[in-house]
């Protein structure tokens, strides 16, 4: 029998602070990263996964995997649902390690890495990209990857099932679709906050030349900032394409409320994060304060049972899943059911280091065997660093294009972990810091 023999993890860090890429209201000076997991086999491909995280703390997210080696080192390679179900169980009931969490924050990204490349080297496996290998289960094994507990109040697992049966018919035309016609996209490489008036004005412009109809500004340092600079998005786009703005968390209630008014004139499609990801009732209080604008939010949500509480309270408008903060792709199975059952459409986070890469397959998951459904749908786009992945995802005419590659996209090529290892690879020894 194949066995996951052993598992590497690396220390990946990108220099993205130079240029202010990634620049928002609470992360001016982002070093995108990864704690990057590789599962070693005896017999086929190797499994990869990561953790997503700014700089400083990396090496703590990667202490973070090591601490789950005894789990996963040894074990059988896990090919079937119900084995990639028992994985993600082992891994989230480890009882001294639940401690840290539970669920939540370094340790439960740390399962998330290591959950999503045991999926990874299942569908490499399989031969399939992940979208397809998941789409293609049948409604009760995709009800066999959730753990259901703290979810039964709100969804349980014959609701689960009937999501799911509901979806069967259309599964192959849904594929078919998006094989030929992709995903939609929206862009937030316009908006960073560090970029000047006249950046964000040729970007915003650049994007609906080439095909986006929607893109988004990071706002919340300044009132008087963040009005001009909406007011120059808005003209250099004109009307028909949607402008979300994202606050990254940098607000109480109150100051998010009197922002959204502020920007309204300007017509802003979303309020993404405009509080801590915590606060279930000051979301729902800014969402009550600020409709029709919508509110949404998910980058930092913690896990399923977060994303719960805001689906019941009616707090969200759009959900925005990510691939590497959860745990894994069985949690995020439970979150688009979540999701499905409340009626909010999930348009994800991405952007970071290979957020794109992974996040795409969720989203086409849930076109092809959940929601069924891309109405009002789109994944966040941002143009950098793509070019280090085996796999990287690609946007054309504002839209992703389905992956056809075996996997979960998680792969970054030799030659960038050695230049970007940290802190003794050449990028990061050549006294640039
Ligand atoms: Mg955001």
């Amino acid at each position: 029998m194949a066995r996951i023999v052993g598992m590497d993890v690396l220390d990946v860090r990108f220099p993205t602070s130079r240029e202010l890429d990634g620049s928002d209201a609470m992360n001016p000076d982002p070093d995108y990263s990864a704690a990057y997991v590789v599962l070693r086999t005896d017999d086929g491909p190797d499994g990869y996964g990561l953790a997503f995280t700014i700089g400083r703390g990396n090496e703590v997210q990667a202490a973070g995997i090591h601490a789950l080696e005894h789990l996963v080192v040894g074990r059988s390679i896990p090919d079937t649902a119900a084995e990639l179900a028992a994985l993600s169980a082992a891994l989230v009931g480890d009882s001294q390690l639940r401690w840290l969490g539970p669920e939540k924050g370094v340790a439960h990204m740390a399962i998330g890495a290591v959950v999503n490349a045991a999926w990874d080297l299942a569908a490499r496996r399989a031969g399939r990209p992940l979208w397809s290998f998941l789409a293609e289960m049948s409604p009760e094994e995709i009800v066999g990857l959730v753990d259901f507990r703290y979810l039964t109040d709100a969804l349980t697992e014959t609701e689960a099932l009937d999501i799911l049966r509901a979806a069967e018919p259309g599964r192959a035309e849904r594929a078919a679709h998006l094989r030929a016609a992709g995903y939609r996209a929206y862009s937030t490489s316009a908006g960073w906050l560090g970029y000047s008036d006249e950046k964000l004005v040729r970007l915003a412009k650049q994007a609906v030349a080439d095909g986006f109809d929607m893109i988004k500004l990071k706002v919340g340092a300044s009132i008087e900032d963040d009005v001009r600079r909406m007011r120059l998005a808005r003209e250099a786009v004109g009307d028909e394409i949607r402008i979300a703005v994202d606050a990254n968390q940098r607000w109480d209630v109150g100051p998010a409320v009197e922002w959204m008014r502020a920007l309204a004139p300007y017509d802003p499609y979303w309020i993404e994060e405009p509080t801590s990801p915590d606060d279930v009732l000051g979301h729902r209080a800014v969402a009550d304060a600020v409709r029709p604008i919508r509110v949404a939010t998910g980058e930092h949500v913690a896990n399923r049972v977060i994303f719960k509480q805001l689906l019941q309270a009616g707090a969200i408008d759009v959900l925005q899943l990510d691939a590497a903060r959860v745990g894994g792709v069985n949690e995020n199975v439970a979150i688009l059911l979540l999701a499905a059952k409340f009626g909010v459409p999930v348009c994800p986070h991405a952007g970071g280091v290979g957020l794109c890469e992974l996040v795409r397959h969720l989203s086409m998951f849930d076109y092809v065997a959940v929601s069924g459904t891309d109405e009002d749908r789109a994944i966040e786009w941002v143009d950098h660093l793509h070019e280090h992945f085996t796999d990287p995802a690609v946007v054309r005419g504002g839209r992703y294009l389905a992956p056809t590659e075996p996997g979960f996209s998680a792969r970054i090529r030799d030659e960038s972990l050695a230049r970007y290892a940290f802190p003794d690879g050449p990028e990061w020894r050549n006294g640039l810091l």
